[in-house]
C-alpha cells in the first residue's frame, strides 16, 4: 500500500530520516512506537490503532510494565502486528508558554531512540507525538522530533532507518517543512540522500 506514495528523504551519516503518510500499525520496521499514556493500559488513536492490530497479547504484557513516566519509553513485543516490537512513548499533555512541554516532547523521542538501539532495533517508524489527543501543535511539535531524531542518529548509528508515519496529508506537509528548514541549514549533519528528494 506504500507503493507509489511520495516519500521524502534526509541522511545523517549512513542513517535515513523517511517521512510518509500512512498508518503506524501497519509499518513493517522492526519496531513502531506507540503516543501511549502514561498507564500503559491503552487509549485511543495511535495506542487505539496498535494495541487493536497487535491483538490483546499486548495489553497483557503492557499491564505487567507498571506504567511509564511522560518523556520516558518502554519496549514490548509486537504480537501480531508486521513489527517485531512497539516501544511505548509518553509525550507530554500541550501547555502553552511551558518550557518543560519541549524537552519532555524530544526526551519521549529520545528515550524512544535509546530503548530501539539498546535492543538491537535498526528501523523504526514514529508517529507524531503528542499532537493528537495531547493537543501538541504540529508545527510546534514537529521540528522538535525531527531535530531530536537528527541529534541521536548523528551520534549513534546503529538506527539504519528512522520512519515518521504521519497519519494525513495535512500533518506531512508541516513535517516536511520542517525538514526542508533542517536540511537548509545542515541541522546535526542532514543532507538530502543522493537522486532523492
Ligand atoms: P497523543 O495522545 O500523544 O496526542 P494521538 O494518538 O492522539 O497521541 O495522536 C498523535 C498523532 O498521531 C496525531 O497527529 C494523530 O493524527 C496521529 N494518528 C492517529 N492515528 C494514527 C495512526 N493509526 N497512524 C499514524 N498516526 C496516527
Amino acid at each position: 500500500m506504500m507503493d507509489g506514495q511520495a516519500v521524502s528523504r534526509a541522511q545523517v551519516r549512513q542513517s535515513v530520516i523517511e517521512l510518509l503518510e500512512g498508518d503506524i500499525a501497519q509499518q513493517t520496521t522492526d519496531a513502531i512506537v506507540n503516543a501511549a499514556n502514561s498507564s500503559l493500559l491503552g487509549g485511543g488513536g495511535v495506542d487505539g490503532a496498535i494495541h487493536r492490530a497487535a491483538g490483546p497479547e499486548l495489553l497483557a504484557e503492557t499491564r505487567a510494565l507498571g506504567g511509564c513516566a511522560t518523556g520516558d519509553a518502554k519496549i514490548s513485543r509486537g504480537y501480531l502486528l508486521p513489527a517485531r516490537h512497539v516501544i511505548h512513548a509518553v509525550g507530554p499533555i500541550y501547555r502553552s508558554g511551558d518550557s518543560q512541554v519541549a524537552a519532555l516532547l524530544a526526551s519521549a523521542y529520545r528515550r524512544s531512540l535509546e530503548v530501539a538501539a539498546a535492543n538491537g532495533i535498526e528501523t523504526v517508524s514514529f508517529p507524531s507525538i503528542s499532537t493528537g489527543a495531547y493537543g501538541y501543535p504540529v508545527e510546534e511539535a514537529a521540528p522538535i522530533a525531527l531535530r531530536t531524531a537528527a541529534d541521536f542518529l548523528g551520534q549513534n548509528q546503529s538506527i539504519r532507518l528512522l520512519r515518521f508515519v504521519l497519519f494525513n496529508a495535512a500533518i506531512l506537509a508541516v513535517y516536511n517543512r520542517a525538514l526542508d528548514a533542517l536540511v537548509a541549514s545542515r541541522y546535526a549533519g542532514l543532507q538530502r540522500p543522493a537522486g532523492s528528494g
